[in-house]
């Protein structure tokens, strides 16, 4: 039995204010020892989260005890460790970022489809589904057939939109991507653009991984925490990318070790070893180079801050 579970949530939904939630929240995960990363915003909240069981149980009943942030549909998967080093909650001024500031998707949004429903629906013929993520993830996993924008963040999806329109205006469009929360502005744009037929697949691939055994996903979903991928498609499983150097199938994605390079794609085992974690000659020569340990995965520098500072502890135990 694996010990921790890995949470992933969004809720969007009003919060006054922001900034002094963003404390009560950060000290309500700190009191449950968990990891990951919360961001608080005005128009809700969204976090990734990794706990151990129990403490993933009672952050869940906490947070759907909120009348606000009732309906926050919790993907959990299960680990036998955690899946962040460190725990971040921030303010910012959306949860996602997205240049859609003004779209409330409480208001109006695609209509939700669970996975079941999408499954169903998806390889109909006047339907198109849509990738709302970035290139980096879905070069590494995407839908047969998925529509995909060369973006390399969402806050750039609505520029492409005029694109769509010319080609996909009068078919049914089904956006996807990780968890759903993308989908909520992008399915809601695209309304406003004047598409009719919108859906979304509600709690994205990861719930469509565990509820529709994530039939036709082809290659790895990407995840925001350490695991990097994980696996979504239990009937027919693919892989789609290739090593950045030998050019073999591998969806073993990692960051170059040279931490000016950074690139974020797939690299083999053999590679990463021969390379220590590198993507090029130049790279691995590179003077500043992080030490490879096989992950791939580099811990971001923290920026130190932290709420027991000035606090007495004792005081935030009681
Ligand atoms: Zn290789
Ligand atoms: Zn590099």
């Amino acid at each position: 039995m694996k010990d921790y579970s890995i949470l992933l949530y969004y809720c969007y939904a009003q919060i006054e204010n922001p900034e002094q939630y963003r404390e009560e929240h950060h000290l309500l995960c700190l009191n449950l020892n968990l990891r990951g990363r919360i961001i608080i915003a005005s128009e809700g909240l969204n976090g990734t989260v990794s706990g151990l069981r129990e403490d993933c149980e009672k952050y869940m009943a906490a947070v759907k005890a909120d009348p606000r942030f009732a309906k926050t549909d919790f993907k959990i998967d299960y680990s036998d460790k955690h899946a962040f080093a460190k725990l971040h909650v921030r303010h910012k001024p959306e949860i996602v970022h997205s240049s859609l500031r003004n779209i409330d998707p409480n208001k109006r949004t695609g209509i939700h489809l669970e996975p079941e429903e999408f499954r169903k629906m998806k390889d109909q013929d006047d339907v198109v589904i849509l990738d709302v993520r970035s290139d980096y993830e879905f070069s590494v996993g995407r839908f047969k057939n998925a529509v995909t924008l060369p973006i390399e963040n969402f806050r750039d999806f609505p520029a492409k939109v005029d694109e769509l329109k010319e080609k996909y205006k009068d078919k049914k469009i089904l956006t996807y991507c990780t968890g759903g929360i993308k989908c909520e502005k992008a399915s809601a744009f695209l309304l406003e653009q004047g598409f009719e037929n919108v859906y979304q697949l509600h709690g994205g691939i990861i719930k469509y991984g565990q509820e529709a055994e994530g039939a036709d996903f082809e290659g790895k979903c990407y995840v925001f925490d350490n695991r990097l991928t994980v696996d979504v498609n239990k009937v027919n499983p693919s892989i789609i990318s290739k090593c950045y150097v030998c050019a073999t199938p591998s969806d073993r994605m990692v960051n170059c070790a040279n931490p000016t390079c950074n690139i974020h794609v797939a690299i083999c085992e053999s590679c990463g070893d021969k390379m220590q974690g590198a993507c090029s000659v130049e790279c691995k020569t590179n003077p500043e180079v992080r030490p490879y340990d096989g992950s791939g995965y580099y811990q971001k520098e923290s920026n130190g801050y932290n709420p027991f500072k000035g606090l007495k502890r004792e005081k935030v135990k009681n």
